[in-house]
């Protein structure tokens, strides 16, 4: 395990561990301000494809947490370096909202969305503007062999009354008509982390993720040779924790307030 203090990079989850909905989380100004002092370098990692990094340097910034572009990473972002990686020039097929699609077209990623062109690869993101006509042809590509990709496994996304489906119950639908898994480019798949210690230079040993959730965050530190910090502000509470064990934090804490107070004491 590596201890507190020695950990250079760190990857941060958003929502319930910096903020919980429009709500500052204690303790999260100091943990921002120590993540980036001394030679540390912070940033924020997010499954939500549906939103650009500008939209959460805002938020963040409304928050009085003061972050550049650069320190958001989606999984758009890490879509985008997997496309460019291993389908250069190809087209998309894209299930995803028009944020998304624009995202994609001004990083050079060419979206086919009709059904004469064959595309080098189906992307499924989050998307609100989904058609059974959509769904009717990614389902075609697939079955012709097409690769599968999908944005992140997230089943359920937080919302105002409640939580709305995500990719993740989508690819459940896809899975369940094509036989095909997707290869998952966010958190906790390997091409995020690749496409982070790519664009940074970080190493895995000095880079540690912090988060709320376990089958995203900790599991994207434990299959990534991160250290993996678990945080009980959000959505898991000890006694899920202990109750499973397919995941495991190196550390646990009830908030980034005692994270901190801990790396600087080591
Ligand atoms: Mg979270």
């Amino acid at each position: 395990m590596v201890a507190l203090g020695k950990i250079k990079n760190f990857l941060i989850d958003m929502d319930g561990t910096i903020y919980l909905g429009q709500k500052l989380l204690p303790g999260a100004k100091d943990f921002w301000s120590y993540v980036n002092s001394d030679g540390r370098k912070g940033v924020f990692l997010t499954n939500n494809s549906a939103r650009a990094p500008k939209d959460y340097v805002q938020k963040l910034a409304g928050m009085h947490i003061p972050a550049a572009e650069e320190q958001i990473v989606t999984s758009g972002d890490a879509a985008i370096w997997h496309l460019k990686k291993h389908f250069p020039g190809q087209g998309v097929y894209l299930l995803g909202t028009p944020l998304l699609h624009a995202y994609l077209e001004q990083a050079g990623i060419p979206i086919v969305n009709g059904t004469e062109q064959k595309p080098g690869a189906v992307l499924l993101g989050f998307d609100m503007t989904l058609t059974y006509e959509k769904i009717r042809t990614a389902y075609g590509w697939i079955m012709q062999g097409v690769p599968f990709l999908a944005t992140h496994p997230d089943i359920l996304c937080p919302a105002e009354n409640g939580s709305i489906p995500d990719a993740g119950a989508m690819i459940c639908m896809f899975e369940a008509a094509t036989g095909v898994s997707p290869v998952i480019l966010g958190k906790p798949c390997e091409p995020m982390a690749k496409a982070i210690l790519e664009k940074f230079g970080f190493r895995p040993e000095e880079t540690a993720m912090i988060g709320d959730r376990l089958y995203t965050d900790i599991a994207f530190a434990n299959r990534n040779n991160m250290t993996g910090i678990l945080v009980l502000s959000g959505e898991t509470t000890e006694e899920e924790y202990k109750a499973q064990n397919k995941v495991k934090a190196d550390y646990v804490f009830p908030s980034v307030r005692e994270l901190t107070q801990a790396a600087l004491s080591d």
